[in-house]
């Protein structure tokens, strides 16, 4: 049910910050403020949220940070001004035809975010890649999910998470890796949680090189050090291998590369990789028996993973151990890779990331190509992959990309090397901003800064974790000029003289993107708003025909997506490339999220309620670490890396191995000061493959803060 500020009411929607997706009702009144309680009939939360998702209405009834109305600048030097929409629009159109027109359709690029609703992804991508000629769109998923999406398509022959969330009750064994669920994914824990409680014989691996909350309920916690998952995931296969648990009749019929990998795993003894680790080997033993002991194995992993220089290849090492036990295709198993994002996997269905196109078709294949030029009757689509997250960034600063439309994200506290991106801001010709919030650092590089209407202000859809995808009704009017993004980008391409765009609503767009996945191995054309509205949500893929709750486990009959119809056992090399730490740099830091704060803090920072947990940044550091360097617990700690500095509080706890420090990635700024923004130190370098930053290994130093 949609509806409008006048009247009062409830709706059912989705959670707008993690990847897990919780269903929530929406309680509206007269005034049309809101309230919001859990839903009691969504699958995934079951009536629960966490603290982030319980204190939404707070967002959306505080208007007080909104943008309200559109403004731009002719020059630089110019202080922004009030304009129309139809001036804003026309002058973004007039820049960006003479930039197409003079330096090519790659001079321009779209900067957009895993918030972003599946249809808004669907009209960017269509507008760059099918109109303007570029691929220039890429998203902040890039930060987040890519080594898990080419892991998944390496292994697997296809982007997809196998399993869903109710094989979490039907499994006993979990291996947590990289990953923080008690505070990250909280709804997913508590299902863990409850489900441990009732069933002792549960067990639950995780590997950390922090003791976090997800600890406390480890039967085995690996405390490795970090850049060594590699190293440990071999060890546990070469362990289950030794042990005789693996699957061979999976391995022999199903898989293919079991022999390479065997090999690569018995190059280490079990002493050298638990050296390497940090770890004892009794621990890496007992986690090898708890899963080889296991009838259903899920592997849940995020962030510590994905995000490294080696992230595709931390992955591939995983998803072997679910592959060599045949724990894939069937209850209570499979890899389960923990989405950050609310809608990250939306994006990567409509192609929205700078190496894909709908449906999950490959750029480089002239065949999919060709029939999505037919399917937009728009240009000829380029087979050159455009420019990721961090690429764009350089290319500002190299001159070759002359504007940047970035929208719903907030790159100068979340890329790395940030100051590095904000140079490229800064030598930008023109900046587009399209965001809810007047707080963003990027809004003081606009040449034109757009009003876009937030959560329950729009209809939509998101897919979570599970391919899940649900609709979200639209429930207050937005603030102001405030109008929906990808109503936003149509104004834009009619202004460009594009057809194509002229979609009476977000389900007309919904519908255009479903019938692209005909055929295709993520398959929606089963789906409309009215099914979706119907049955509250539904996991894809949902070809027409198809009446139920829809694909609940892939790959049950054991058929892959890959040439071969064989999952690929890849034998990832037992290396990690990240920067290494020496005499000048000799700690590795780490950083990460907290439990109640959200990326950068645009939503979540407007919640007092929120800021009780933990209410400032902090380095985390070893008693024996800080002893060394004479820092107290509560001292101002200066963390410097080859890229720049931070200067956040000392917390020191034993929770942290030695030599490891941590900085959680929300804050930016306090009194204009960015000194307590983590990514002015964090390394620029990315996996090869999927091109996601390594934001957990840094070779820093650490000083107690002297005042000059
Ligand atoms: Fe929202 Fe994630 Fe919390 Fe669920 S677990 S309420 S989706 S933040």
């Amino acid at each position: 049910m949609s509806m409008n500020n006048q009247h009062s009411g409830s709706a059912t929607t989705t959670c707008s910050y993690c990847g897990v997706g919780c269903g929530i009702v929406v309680n509206k009144d007269k005034k049309g403020n809101i309230t919001v309680e859990g839903d009691k009939n969504h699958p995934v939360n079951r009536g629960m949220l966490c603290s982030k998702g319980m204190n939404l209405h707070y967002t959306v009834n505080d208007k007080s940070d909104r943008l309200l109305y559109p403004q731009m600048r002719y020059n630089k030097n110019m202080p922004l001004q009030r304009v129309s929409w139809d001036e804003a629009l026309d002058r973004t159109a007039a820049v960006f035809r003479t930039f197409i027109d003079k330096f090519g359709p790659d001079s321009v690029a779209f900067y957009v975010s895993g918030q972003c609703l599946t249809e808004e992804y669907y009209v960017i991508n269509k507008l760059i890649k099918g109109f303007i000629g570029s691929n220039n769109i890429d998203t902040n998923s890039r930060l987040c999910m890519s080594s898990a999406v080419a892991g998944y398509k390496m292994a697997l022959g296809e982007d997809s998470v196998p399993g869903c969330y109710d094989d979490i009750e039907l499994a006993d064994c979990f291996f947590i890796t990289g990953a923080n669920p008690a505070w990250c994914h909280p709804i997913l824990w508590r299902r863990i949680e409850a489900h441990k409680a009732a069933n002792p014989h549960v067990k639950i691996i995780v590997a950390d090189p922090r003791k976090t909350d997800t600890c406390s309920l480890a039967d085995v916690h690996l405390q490795l050090n970090p850049g060594t998952d590699i190293t440990l995931n071999h060890a546990i296969g070469r362990l289950l291998i030794e042990n005789g648990d693996v699957d061979l009749d999976f391995v022999k019929n199903h898989a293919e590369g079991y022999e390479q990998y065997k090999k690569i795993v018995f190059q280490r003894t079990l002493d050298e990789a638990a050296a390497i680790c940090g770890i004892d080997k009794a621990l890496i033993i007992l986690a090898a028996q708890h899963i080889g002991n296991a009838k259903g194995f899920m592997s849940l992993w995020t962030m510590g993973l994905n995000q490294s220089a080696v992230g595709v290849n931390k992955n591939l090492s995983l998803i072997n151990l679910n592959l060599i036990t045949g724990h894939i295709g069937k209850p209570g198993s499979g890899p389960f890779s923990l989405t950050g994002q609310p809608n990250a996997m939306g994006g990567r269905e409509v192609g929205g990331l700078s190496n894909m196109l709908p449906a999950h078709r490959d750029l480089a294949n002239p065949e999919h190509r060709s029939a999505i030029e037919k399917f937009w009757g728009g240009k000829q689509l380029s087979p050159k992959p455009g420019l990721t997250a961090t690429e764009m960034f350089d290319a500002l600063n190299e001159g070759k990309l002359k504007a940047i439309w970035i929208i719903c994200t907030n790159p100068l506290i979340s890329l790395p090397n940030v100051r590095v991106a904000e140079e490229g801001l800064k030598k930008a010709k023109f900046v587009v901003v399209q965001d809810m919030s007047n707080k963003p650092e990027t809004l003081k590089y606009a040449d034109v800064i757009l009003p876009a209407a937030s959560w329950t202000e729009k209809e939509g859809t998101m897919t979570n974790s599970e391919r899940r995808i649900s609709y979200l009704n639209k429930i207050v009017d937005a603030p102001g000029e405030a109008l929906p993004d990808a109503e936003i980008i149509c104004r834009f391409a009619k202004k460009m003289g594009y057809h194509g765009f002229d979609f009476e609503n977000a389900s007309a767009i919904y519908d255009e993107h479903a019938q692209l996945t005909e055929g295709t191995n993520i398959d929606i054309s089963g789906l409309n708003y009215s099914v979706l509205q119907n049955r509250r949500s539904v996991q894809w893929p949902y070809p027409k025909g198809e009446t139920g709750q829809g694909t609940v486990r892939l790959f049950t009959d054991k058929t892959f997506y890959t040439p071969s119809t064989k999952a690929v056992i890849h034998p990832v090399p037992d290396e990690n490339t990240s920067e290494k730490p020496d005499g000048d740099f000799p700690f590795i830091l780490t950083t990460g999220r907290i439990r109640d704060q959200w990326h950068t803090m645009s939503k979540t920072g407007k919640v007092n309620k929120l800021k009780q947990h933990i209410s400032q940044s902090f380095l985390e550091i070893h008693p024996d670490d800080a002893r060394r360097l004479h820092l107290k617990d509560g001292d101002i700690a200066v963390v410097s890396s080859r890229q720049g500095e931070v200067r956040v509080k000392a917390q020191v706890s034993a929770t942290i191995k030695p030599g490891v420090v941590f900085i959680p990635m929300h804050w930016g700024k306090i009194l204009n000061s960015d000194l307590n923004r983590a990514n002015n130190v964090t390394s620029a370098m990315v996996d090869p493959i999927s091109k996601e930053p390594d934001f957990k290994f840094c070779a820093v130093q650490v000083a107690p803060y002297k005042k000059p």
